[in-house]
């Protein structure tokens, strides 16, 4: 076992509750502890909680990523026996009731998963190599860029081909961030550009969604689905449904129908996998390697142990 993390006092008589993860469900949860006879400890690998849903807008160049960004000792002041350390947490011993981190073990009386997921690409190593995926700031930063650039790129080149390759924006996956993405290129298209790049034309630049499913936002109703397709195909959005995407090499997405598409710029926002931690039996990942749980959010034969948010998976009857 590695050396135990240091400077988190001892807890006395009260039990230890360790929150891993600091985002929607872990900041909820630590909140609600507040005043409460517990010694916290929350262990994240930023110091800050990002506000995901707003992600896109920093990647359309919309906000900074101050405004979404939280930092967990603000948020936190004035807690009490609470402490915060930044780390990555790699693996729950449950038996010894003790998690490794990057910077040493710690021992919790209870454990709150609460880790969240990250982008998946079914395994799919060119398209996790080639386009945009939005989970991270430094990934909306990253895109911000790259739509900026391809903006400046247009500008300079006389080949048509290629212009249209750098003014080709496709996203792959129409769920709530795809469909956000979308509607965020249609607004820069429409706002932005003909005012930030007079000597564009703007009617070359062209934004594509793809989903492999029969409709736009799929967890949610078909009359929302249909009034979002309504929208953005008014914002001049062309749709692409029931297509899967196979593959994309020297800017050609390649269409499971054989049909293809040449862009430059490719989102891949179409699937999530869970962050869960490593040290439980292999009967407690479900799919997408989201841990099991109970109605109370137990990971089963776990007492102590519960999981949270987009990592935990709850199925009812
Ligand atoms: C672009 C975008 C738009 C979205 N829009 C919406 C929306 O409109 N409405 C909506 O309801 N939901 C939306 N979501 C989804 C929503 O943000 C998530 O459901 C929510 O953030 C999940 O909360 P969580 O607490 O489970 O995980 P997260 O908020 O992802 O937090 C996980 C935390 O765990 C930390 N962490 C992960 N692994 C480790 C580790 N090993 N060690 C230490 N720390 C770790 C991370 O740093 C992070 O702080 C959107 C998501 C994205 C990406």
């Amino acid at each position: 076992m590695t050396e135990q993390i240091t400077n988190i006092p001892d807890k006395g008589k009260k039990k230890r509750i360790v929150i891993v993860g600091g985002g929607f469900g872990g900041i909820k949860i630590a909140r609600k502890l507040k005043g409460q006879h517990y010694q916290v400890v929350l262990l994240d690998k930023n110091n800050y909680h990002l506000f995901q849903p707003l992600l896109y807008q920093v990647a359309t160049s919309g906000i900074e990523p101050s405004a979404i960004s939280f930092p967990f000792r603000k948020i936190f002041k004035g807690y009490k026996d609470f402490h915060i350390r930044i780390c990555e947490v790699q693996q729950v011993h449950p038996e010894e009731k003790q998690i490794t981190t990057s910077i040493g073990s710690l021992n919790y009386d209870y454990l709150i998963i609460a880790t969240g997921c990250y982008t998946n690409y079914f395994g799919n190593n060119e398209m996790a190599k080639h386009t945009m995926s939005l989970k991270t700031t430094a990934e909306a930063l990253h895109n911000r860029n790259q739509v900026l650039e391809s903006f400046e790129k247009a500008l300079n080149t006389d080949n048509p081909q290629k212009r249209n390759q750098l003014m080709t924006f496709i996203i792959v996956g129409a769920g709530a961030t795809g469909i956000e993405l979308a509607g965020a290129l249609a607004e820069m298209r429409k706002f932005i550009l003909p005012h930030d790049y007079p000597d564009l034309d703007t009617s070359t630049m062209k934004i594509v969604l793809i989903d492999g499913g029969s409709r736009l936002l799929p967890a949610f109703s078909s009359q929302s689905s249909e009034e979002v397709k309504k929208y953005l195909t008014r914002l001049g959005v062309e749709i692409l449904l029931n297509k899967q995407v196979k593959n994309y090499e020297n800017n050609m997405l390649v269409l499971n129908d054989g049909s293809f598409i040449e862009s430059a710029n490719v989102y891949w926002v179409a699937g999530v996998k869970a962050n869960s931690l490593a040290g439980f039996p292999a009967e407690c990942y479900g799919p997408g390697n989201r841990l099991k749980v109970n109605e109370y959010n137990q990971i089963q034969d776990f007492k102590n142990i519960f999981a949270i948010g987009d990592t935990a998976l709850m199925i009812s009857k």
